[in-house]
């Protein structure tokens, strides 16, 4: 299973079955749904984790594959749900999510990857709209009752079940013996980008092994993963047979992944049983790195308020001189924590000369610069930001911080709007910009600026009233 819809998606017009049933599903319309569901978990998902690293991490990875994709010019979005089931899916456009417990229960950097590589598979092969096309309306009617089921699980488990239940009866057990074949095909292309991208490709029947394993112990309640990634011995077989068949080479860990999981380990459970596991693993020197267990514990201690300890593991990183833009986050929080603004700017400015990419730099850095009551050295910051990042509400919501903070009443309004044009929230992106227009901070060219979008906006918003319209009419 692939396809992923929330139910925000058709209350707000998008596609609805009739549209759908009669028309092919374009490549441009896929990406129109996925950027719906993608506003919907944002905005409306518990699970969504709002964290710039771990994403960043994962986006990495995956364009580490999807650059070795031949005629194929979509783009692609890695996210991460906070939840503890094994499960990764691709929705329509090349959205895709992982569970964190999926990155937990990688032993290797290849494992996770070769999920990604499977997923994006998915996508490449257009699974989704073949199916849509081939079997219609009640083949997408049982598959939004499922989407229903996946969303709703990570809000209220109850509800989850009903809803997985009424899918069940609406035949989603076809639609899955159905893409048996897609299965295959999408194992064989992904092990295709796992190869090319430098990966070891025993990984990937050593984790779909591990997960169909999992899947006996469940039973009936089998992890997400494998409901709707059949997984058959067959599948593994022909997987091992094509690794046979290719040279593999052991493929190092990058520093992300190791400190990413330790991250996730870290943030899980009570902090105190967080604290103790990773206490054991620096005493013990059982961790396979060293740098993990450090900052895993340093984490750990920031949970609990415990800034000393933390600093002392800080300290324990230094001393392996690692290269990571997380250890200056890190680094750069048990300053702020210990009211010492001044020293925080100071490492995420050195930081963001380093890694000018990242963006938990910037977004910690503008925080910190703003807290600090120096707006005025936050505006280079932020626009740099903006110009790299132009799609990032967070980003855009920063920049409207900045400018209010500088008395900037047209700017802040600018930015506020693109915030919710990038949420969805047409009507609220338009009065924004009206406020906007409405500021005596402007000049000529700042208002034609605004009056300009403000009639793209409008155009934008006239074009959905128009498609739910006619969604209704149907
Ligand atoms: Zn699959």
């Amino acid at each position: 299973m692939l396809f992923f819809l929330a139910p925000a998606v058709l209350a707000e017009g998008l596609p609805d079955l009739g549209e759908l049933a009669q028309v092919e599903v374009s490549p441009q319309l896929e990406r129109r749904v996925g950027e719906a569901a993608m506003r919907d978990i944002r905005m409306h998902d518990s699970a969504y984790l709002e964290d710039a690293e771990i994403r960043d991490y994962l986006n990495r990875l995956g364009r580490r594959l999807t650059a070795q994709i031949d005629d194929w010019h979509g783009d692609f979005e890695f996210f991460v749900l906070k939840d503890a089931t094994l499960n990764a899916f691709a929705m329509p456009g090349g959205y895709i999510g992982v569970h964190t417990g999926l990155i937990l229960a990688a032993e290797s950097e290849s494992e996770l990857a070769s999920v990604l590589a499977h997923e994006i598979s998915h996508v490449t092969q257009r699974h989704l709209a073949r199916m849509v096309n081939k079997q219609g309306q009640a083949q997408l009617a049982s598959m939004l009752a499922m989407a229903v089921a996946i969303l709703a699980a990570h809000n209220n488990p109850d509800v989850a079940m009903g809803a997985a239940m009424a899918g069940q009866a609406a035949g989603i057990q076809s639609q899955l013996n159905y893409s048996r074949d897609f299965e295959r095909e999408a194992d064989r292309m992904g092990l295709q980008l796992l190869e090319k991208g430098g990966f070891d490709v025993r990984d990937m029947a050593s984790f779909f092994e591990r997960l169909q394993k999992f899947g006996r112990l469940y039973e009936n309640g089998a992890p997400g993963y494998l409901r709707t990634h059949p997984l058959t011995t067959e599948r593994i077989a022909d997987m091992e047979n094509r690794i046979q068949q290719r040279s593999h080479h052991q493929a190092v860990d990058s520093l992300g992944f190791v400190l990413v999981r330790a991250k996730l380990r870290a943030a899980d459970g009570s902090p105190e049983a967080a604290i103790t596991d990773f206490e054991t693993l620096v005493k013990e020197h059982r961790s396979a790195s060293e740098a993990a267990a450090h900052y895993g514990l340093a984490r750990a201690y920031v949970r609990d308020k415990r800034y000393d300890d933390a600093g002392r593991e800080l300290a324990q990183l230094r001393r392996l001189k690692l290269e990571s833009p997380m250890v200056e986050t890190l680094a750069a929080e048990l300053s702020a924590a210990h009211a010492d603004l001044p020293a925080a700017v100071r490492t995420l400015k050195a930081a963001a000369a380093r890694y000018p990419q990242d963006r938990a730099i910037t977004y910690a850095l503008v925080d910190d610069l703003l807290a600090d009551q120096r707006s005025s050295e936050a505006v280079p910051m932020i626009e740099a930001g903006v110009l790299a990042y132009p799609a990032d509400p967070r980003m855009r919501g920063l920049q409207a911080k900045t400018y209010a903070a500088q008395g900037k009443l047209l700017a802040q309004h600018r930015a506020q709007a693109e915030v919710y044009a990038l949420q969805g929230q047409l009507p609220a992106a338009i009065e924004q910009l009206q406020l906007a227009q409405k500021s005596p901070d402007g000049d000529f060219y700042l208002y034609s600026a605004v009056d300009a979008r403000m009639r793209d906006l409008k155009a934008q918003y006239a074009e959905e009233l128009a498609r739910k319209k006619n969604g209704e009419d149907r």
